[in-house]
C-alpha cells in the first residue's frame, strides 16, 4: 500500500464519519418535529410556560444543528469536487490527523493560527 492510499482510506473514514454526523442530525430533527406535534396540547399555564422554554431551547438546538449540517454538506460537497483536505487559505493540503479529529476544519494549522492570534493583523 503506497502512501497515496493509505490518505486516501483515512479521507474515507473521515467522509463516513462526516455522513454518520449528519444522519444523526437529521434523525434528532425528526424526533424534534415529533415531540412538537405530540406536545401541541399544553393546557395548563404552567405547563405551558414550561413548553415554552422547552421550545426555546429546542429552537436553539435546531439553529445550530442547522449550522452544523451547513458544515457538514460544505465538507461534504468538497469530497465530491476534489477539494475537500485542502486550506481554504493558502490550499495547502491540511494535515489528515487533524481532519480526523475535527473534520469539518477548513483551515491548515498554520492558517488557523494566524486567524486565531489576536490582534495579529493590526501589526501587518
Ligand atoms: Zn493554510
Amino acid at each position: 500500500m503506497n502512501s497515496a492510499e493509505v490518505l486516501s482510506s483515512d479521507l474515507d473514514l473521515v467522509r463516513r464519519s462526516l455522513l454518520v454526523q449528519k444522519s444523526e442530525i437529521l434523525n434528532k430533527h425528526m424526533e424534534f418535529k415529533n415531540l412538537q406535534h405530540s406536545s401541541a396540547k399544553a393546557t395548563d399555564e404552567a405547563d405551558a410556560v414550561v413548553q415554552d422554554l422547552q421550545d426555546n431551547l429546542n429552537i436553539q438546538l435546531h439553529e445550530r444543528d442547522q449550522f452544523s449540517l451547513l458544515l457538514i454538506d460544505k465538507a461534504l460537497s468538497k469530497f465530491a469536487d476534489g477539494t475537500y483536505g485542502l486550506c481554504e487559505c493558502c490550499a495547502d493540503v491540511i494535515d489528515v490527523r487533524r481532519l480526523k479529529a475535527r473534520p469539518l476544519a477548513t483551515l491548515c494549522i498554520a492558517c488557523m493560527e494566524d486567524q486565531e492570534a489576536p490582534g495579529k493583523h493590526l501589526f501587518q
